[in-house]
């Protein structure tokens, strides 16, 4: 496809299904969605939704996809996770009342920069730091990983507010053999986990779990903008290079 032509399809709204839906937590919901002549897309990428009430009121939200990009252009299939904000416009209406076989449209992918892939980075090792649901876009590159059988090496820092708010609890939980797996490492704010006592994240949690500088680790954190600045000042303070740090704000979205 060329530039333009891409470029014209990230534009594009297609009208999708929501071919199926669990709860990933009390408060938040897995999504997936069928999206005909779906472009293929990037690990990290996320999509627009857009909603259009009976009077022609419409509002977007931006969401990440936590689909692997190997698989997207194959399957057309997208799972999105879905956090619900109490007095939210859009999400607890994705996570209460959007039905299977209800439509929706989406544009994308969209994001260019907070990607990765084993093409990328000539092997260097990974840091990939999630706070909340920022782990969505994080885990389309730990499925990315995983299918194209790469063995780049990957560590995760993952914190939360307290258990019962892990996404993707059972596939990060679940050990694995062949692949290396992902070194992983949960941090709660509001509760003691069984590696620290609670609170937020510090220089000494990404000293111990994450990678040395001098590996010079491509790193991803997403989460919540305060989340995200935090960790990106932290990351700098341990001497990682601006170039190498890569972020995604989960600040509000939309129109
Ligand atoms: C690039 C990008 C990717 C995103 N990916 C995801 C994703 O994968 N999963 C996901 O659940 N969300 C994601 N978000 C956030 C999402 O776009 C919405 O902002 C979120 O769902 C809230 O929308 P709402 O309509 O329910 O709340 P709104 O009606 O927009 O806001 C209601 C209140 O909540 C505050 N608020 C809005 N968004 C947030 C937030 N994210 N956290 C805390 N408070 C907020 C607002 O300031 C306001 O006070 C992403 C945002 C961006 C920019």
């Amino acid at each position: 496809m060329t530039s333009e032509l891409a470029g014209r399809a990230v534009l594009t709204w297609r009208v999708a299904e929501l071919v199926d839906a669990w709860p990933e937590t009390a408060s938040a919901r897995a999504l997936v969605l069928e999206v005909p002549d779906w472009p293929g897309h990037r690990a990290g990428q996320h999509v627009d939704l857009r909603l259009t009430g009976p009077d022609g009121y419409t509002t977007e939200r931006s969401y990440s996809l936590a689909s692997p990009a190997e698989r997207s252009q194959a399957g057309r299939r997208l799972q999105l996770v879905v956090q619900r904000v109490g007095d939210g416009e859009v999400s607890p209406y994705l996570t209460d009342v959007f039905d299977a076989g209800n439509l929706i449209e989406v544009r994308g992918p969209i994001g260019g920069w907070f990607v990765w892939s084993p093409r990328e980075g000539g092997g260097a090792p990974v840091l990939l730091v999630a706070g909340g649901s920022g782990i969505v876009p994080l885990m389309s590159m730990i499925r990315e990983r995983r299918f194209r059988h790469d063995r780049t090496p990957f560590r995760l820092v993952y914190s939360l507010r307290a258990q019962a708010d892990e996404l993707f609890a059972d596939e990060l939980n679940r050990p694995r053999t062949g692949d290396g797996g992902v070194e992983t490492v949960v941090l709660r704010t509001r509760e003691d986990s069984p590696r620290r006592p609670a609170g937020r994240i510090t220089a000494a949690d990404l000293a111990a779990w994450g990678w040395p500088a001098d590996f010079a680790p491509r790193c991803f954190v997403c989460g919540p903008t305060g989340f995200v600045e935090e960790v990106a000042r932290l990351l700098l303070a341990l001497g990682h290079s601006p170039d190498n740090i890569k972020t995604e704000r989960f600040g509000p979205s939309g129109s």
